[in-house]
């Protein structure tokens, strides 16, 4: 029997990359996503995951296809950067409510058939950011560090029960998110980085596959970096 793995957001960026890679694995993958076209082999449920119904919905509706729910990779995010004493509340509160709440929101439905099945493959995107900060994304970094929180709590939570929840965290990856930058600002991010250079989506899937394969049923409340050693120590 193929596994079904979640992955929210697979329209396009990593997430798009994530779900080939497990359709290329041998998984039945589906996406939560807000539209666009899907690659192929991949079933789409429309939900935005802010809006905890259509989440609950948009899950109901991919396992009536596929079964229960086996791994979940919370990726779908945004930025909305600022500096700090400019930032206003909505940019704040936005940013929270999709990479953080909205990661919630899709952790507690598949925990639910995760717990059934006794298995669980929890894959939560977060970022070097989180880790290491960035002036001009408070927002941002303070969701995404608090992923670690959550994906640790998880574990301890639920980690008896054949689930384990860990976290990625990719340094710069290029994406759309990515090409917003101004290009003196990439080039200064570029000389930063030990391996000199952007990831490509395909380095962060490899990785999510590896923390939902079998062989890492023993990996829980990690963070596994994926950025070219730029947080090295972080
Ligand atoms: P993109 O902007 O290319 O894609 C973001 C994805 O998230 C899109 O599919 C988008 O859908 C979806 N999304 C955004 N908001 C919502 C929402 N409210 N409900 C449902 N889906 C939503 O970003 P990336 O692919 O670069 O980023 C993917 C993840 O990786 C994010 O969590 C990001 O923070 C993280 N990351 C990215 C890095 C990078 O360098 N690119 C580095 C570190 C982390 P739609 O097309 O409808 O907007």
């Amino acid at each position: 029997m193929t596994r079904h793995v979640v992955v929210t957001g697979a329209n396009r960026g990593i997430g798009r990359a994530l779900a080939e890679a497990f359709v290329a694995n041998g998984d039945t993958v589906s996406t939560i996503y807000r539209g666009g076209d899907l690659p192929d082999g991949v079933t789409g449920a429309i939900a935005d995951v802010t809006d905890t119904d259509a989440v609950n919905a948009a899950f109901d509706e991919l396992e009536a296809k596929h079964g229960r729910v086996r791994v979940l990779v919370a990726n779908a995010g945004i930025t909305r950067d600022g500096l700090l004493m400019r930032m206003s509340d909505d940019d704040f509160q936005s940013v929270l409510d999709v990479n953080l709440t909205g990661t919630f929101r899709c952790v507690r439905r598949a925990v639910n058939s995760m717990m059934r099945e006794r298995f669980g493959r929890i894959v939560l995107i977060g970022s070097v950011v989180g880790l290491m900060g960035n002036p001009g994304q408070v927002n941002y970094s303070a969701s995404k560090s608090a992923l670690v929180g959550m994906a640790r709590s998880i574990t301890r939570e639920v980690g008896s029960r054949g689930i384990t929840a860990n976290v990625i965290a990719p340094g710069f990856i290029t994406t759309d998110m990515t090409d917003e930058l101004p290009e003196d600002t990439k080039k200064q991010y570029e000389a930063t980085i030990p391996a000199k250079r952007f990831g490509a989506t395909e380095d962060v899937a490899a990785a999510a596959v590896y923390l939902a394969s079998d062989a890492a049923g023993y990996v829980s409340g990690a963070v596994l970096p994926v950025d070219g050693g730029l947080g090295m120590g972080h």
